[in-house]
């Protein structure tokens, strides 16, 4: 019998799955495309869903997965997942038809757009400033695989993509990831005319994930101009291995530069709507626990993804977590994130990494939706109430930067 959607969710994305005969040559479910997006931290993967509607990103025809026990098989039109000779059926998402369509300028779609779930995460940048600097995160392909061009994408080519993502019917929100940008604002005024364009053209939420600003101002700016969902990503809560990982982060930015700026967003923008990624597998797992510690009590969601090695990263080499080390750690992120009261409902239903609402199945196998969590908030009555709400929200925070860059001449 297959495990809980989650433990199964968390085994899906260290092992992997095999491919059944019939699979093997279907190159269109893969989710790999020729600009790998490293929110997913991944190469080649199917969007697989789970029972419990649980999405995962697995990989496939990677070297790790030809020793994994699932095995992912095509019957007609169904698809089961089989493990120790019993198969399960869950559903496959394919790659949305629009990466094939191109923009008003003739840039393929997918090119400039990657669906996870519900979102369609861009990065609209030349390129991330760290791998610029040969200070890139090691276990991040950026240098390789990631957003290389002489110019930015125009904002009409993303409002293309987005568009026809939308038409496509999977996604809702868009994410919009930057790498690191060497100004005070750290790519806040790059981003800007992305977001209002967004907002003028589409009803949705719009998160976005940047390094840290100089100054909080920045912060106080962008959640001004229309994000509803912030992160500034911490990724390896230890010191000395985040310098040894991500030598840009620690010596550009700087730690504690991270944790400042999201104590101050979590001040600013709605409960549960400020985040930070955590990588699980880098760091001894006690680390990983202080922090999730550190995070939630700064009232910070943090959203932990699996380590995986990529093959043209310095990591390559680096052994994997197995589940069940690591698995208390994701019973720990759902209590400590209940406990604290902080708001599970933005960030959730993300198929690269695990959300504290999604660790709830490692706290209580049984779990369906935990309590206090109710249908609202999956239905379109739901979201449009949490939009209208932030928007009134937004509009007092508005009049209160505005006054204070008033009364500072900026
Ligand atoms: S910040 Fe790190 S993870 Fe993000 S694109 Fe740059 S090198 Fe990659």
């Amino acid at each position: 019998m297959l495990p809980n959607p989650g433990i199964l969710k968390l085994d899906l994305a260290i092992r992997g799955a095999g491919l059944g005969d019939s699979l093997r040559a279907r190159h269109e479910l893969l989710h790999g495309r020729a600009l790998r997006s490293p929110v997913a931290k991944s190469a080649k993967s199917i969007e697989l869903v789970l029972p419990g509607d649980v999405l995962v990103s697995t990989p496939v025809g990677e070297s790790f997965t030809n020793d994994s026990p699932y095995k992912l098989m095509q019957d007609a039109d169904r698809f089961l997942l089989e493990y120790e000779g019993e198969p399960a059926e869950v559903r496959v998402v394919a790659p949305p038809s629009y990466y094939a369509k191109k923009t008003r300028s003739g840039i393929p779609m997918g090119r400039i757009g990657s669906s996870y779930g519900p979102y369609i995460a861009i990065n609209p940048a030349k390129r991330c400033g760290f791998s610029e600097r040969g200070t890139q995160c090691r276990f991040c392909d950026a240098a390789t695989q990631g957003a290389d061009r002489d110019e930015p994408i125009p904002v009409e080519d993303v409002i293309d993509t987005v568009r026809a993502a939308f038409a496509d019917g999977n996604s809702e929100f868009v994410y919009l990831h930057i790498g690191y940008v060497d100004s005070d604002d750290a790519g806040v005024e790059f981003i800007e005319p992305y977001v209002r364009a967004i907002k003028r053209h589409f009803d949705t939420l719009v998160a976005v994930q940047l390094q840290p600003p100089r100054e909080n101002r920045w912060i106080d700016y962008i959640y001004a101009i229309g994000v509803d969902a912030i992160s500034y990503s911490v990724e390896i809560h230890d010191e000395k291995i985040l310098e040894s990982v991500c030598v840009g982060r620690a010596k550009q930015v700087g730690r504690p530069r991270y944790y400042d700026a999201l104590r101050h967003a979590a001040t600013i923008f709605p409960n549960g709507t400020v985040w930070s990624d955590l990588i699980v597998g880098l760091e001894p797992i006690e680390s990983t626990l202080e922090g999730v510690d550190t995070l939630v009590e700064m009232g910070v969601l943090p959203v932990l993804s699996v380590f995986r090695p990529l093959s043209d990263t310095d990591l390559r080499d680096h052994p994997m977590p197995t589940t069940q080390d690591v698995a208390p750690v994701f019973a720990y992120l759902f209590e400590r994130v209940k406990e604290a009261g902080i708001n599970m409902n933005w960030v959730r239903d993300l198929s690269f990494a695990m959300t504290p609402f999604e660790a709830r199945y490692f706290s209580d196998p049984n779990a369906i939706v935990p309590s206090g969590l109710g249908p609202l908030y999956r239905s379109k009555l739901g979201n449009l109430a949490v939009r209208n709400l932030s928007r009134l929200r937004r509009r007092l925070r508005v009049r209160q930067v505005n006054d204070s860059y008033g009364s500072s001449n900026l």
